[in-house]
């Protein structure tokens, strides 16, 4: 039915982080040794620094690097992004970049799965990640990173780089290096980045028609050095930068800036004048994202009955009329959008279509039903 259809649509999405389970259950059981080990001074400040170095990592490598290319560098500090990314347990670098870059392209279609909205909030922030379904990735998606050989191997050895960093903890700082430097700081690491998945879709402002839950969210900005300026980068993938105005504080873009200026990072996008004031034109898949939106805040069923009513005594309807009168006019459809928030330029186009998905819906809902003779 087209009606669950336009749900799944709307809801429906997936995002940016992508953990194996096993070393997620294994990292937290870990922690249990804090209370045997103890806290040390040392330890602490070890945990603090690798969740901000591995949260560095994550954003600026995983994520705004070797999933959207966001920016350029050499192949040795491509390869120390990997590396550093590898060491917060979050699987591989080519099936990480291969499932975000899958998430932005199918984002919405039922292909993605934990959307807050549908499942819940705590399935969305970790219960997904037992779904064995999730763990697939497309390597045909990432044949670009691919072609490096030292990160296939990187990705055939995704646990080394963290099993490594556990060893570094424990000599340095012994079994409370260990507990809490790294074991502590990795659980700490899921659950900040966890929730761009969870939070940053409920909690929020949208700035931006993205037809999806994505939200600005200032705190989730600061935990994840940017990242929480979700909505932002729904609306423009491209951008190195995630924070769009000065107030909106990215840990992670000031510090490729400073790398930039002495030339270990270079080429790096900041989003244009019209994508800043919203007047960008919506893609031809963000404009049925938002009309399948659009579409579901009206009842199907009673346009239906409504339609089944009027043309009782035709034998036919023609639904490729976009005039059909039962159908919401394009009027009432642009004050529907205009009110879901945000501008854009692309509003009769999203109006037309939303017209068309309703149409459609209603003829389905005919034909299951028809109209008596
Ligand atoms: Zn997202
Ligand atoms: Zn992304």
């Amino acid at each position: 039915m087209l009606t669950q259809t336009v749900r799944f649509d709307a809801e429906h999405h997936d995002d940016i982080v992508y953990p194996s389970a096993i070393p997620f259950l294994l990292v937290h059981l870990a922690t249990v040794g804090i209370l045997w080990s103890g806290v040390t001074w040392t330890a602490v400040t070890m945990c603090v620094g690798l969740y901000v170095l591995r949260m560095f990592a994550i954003t600026a490598g995983f994520h705004r690097y070797f999933s959207h290319r966001s920016y350029d560098t050499s192949r040795a500090f491509q390869f120390v992004l990997a590396f550093v990314s590898q060491m917060s347990l979050q699987k591989g670098v080519l099936w990480w970049a291969a499932k975000h870059r899958h998430h932005h392209k199918y984002s919405d279609t039922v292909e993605d799965v934990h959307s807050p909205g549908l499942h819940g909030f705590l399935f969305s922030h970790v219960g997904w990640i037992f779904a064995t379904k999730r763990g697939v990735a497309d390597y045909d998606m990432v044949r670009d990173l691919a072609a490096y050989p030292e990160l296939r191997w990187l990705e055939k050895n995704k646990h080394l780089p963290g099993i490594l960093l556990a060893v570094v903890c424990f000599l340095v700082a012994g079994w409370p290096g260990l507990f809490v430097g790294f074991f502590l700081s990795t659980a700490i690491l899921y659950h900040g980045t966890f929730a761009i998945n969870s939070l940053a879709h409920c909690f929020g402002r949208q700035r931006y028609l993205t037809g999806d839950d994505s939200r600005n969210n200032w705190w989730l900005a600061l935990i994840t050095l940017g990242e929480g300026w979700h909505n932002n980068h729904h609306y423009y993938q491209v951008s190195t930068r995630q924070g769009f105005r000065w107030y909106e504080v990215d840990v992670t873009y000031y510090l490729l800036k400073a790398l930039s200026w002495v030339g270990i990072v270079w080429n790096l996008h900041t989003p244009p004048a019209e994508v800043l004031l919203g007047e960008r034109r919506l893609s031809r898949r963000a404009i049925d994202k938002v009309a399948y939106r659009l579409a579901a805040t009206f009842h199907v069923e009673s346009l239906a009955e409504q339609a089944r009513e009027a043309w009782s005594h035709k034998p036919h309807i023609d639904w490729s009329d976009i005039h059909l009168p039962h159908l919401p006019s394009l009027d009432e459809l642009k004050r529907r959008a205009s009110e879901m928030a945000l501008r854009t330029p692309s509003l009769d186009e999203v109006a037309q279509r939303a017209r068309e998905i309703l149409a459609e819906a209603v003829a389905q809902r005919l034909a299951q039903v028809p109209v008596p003779a």
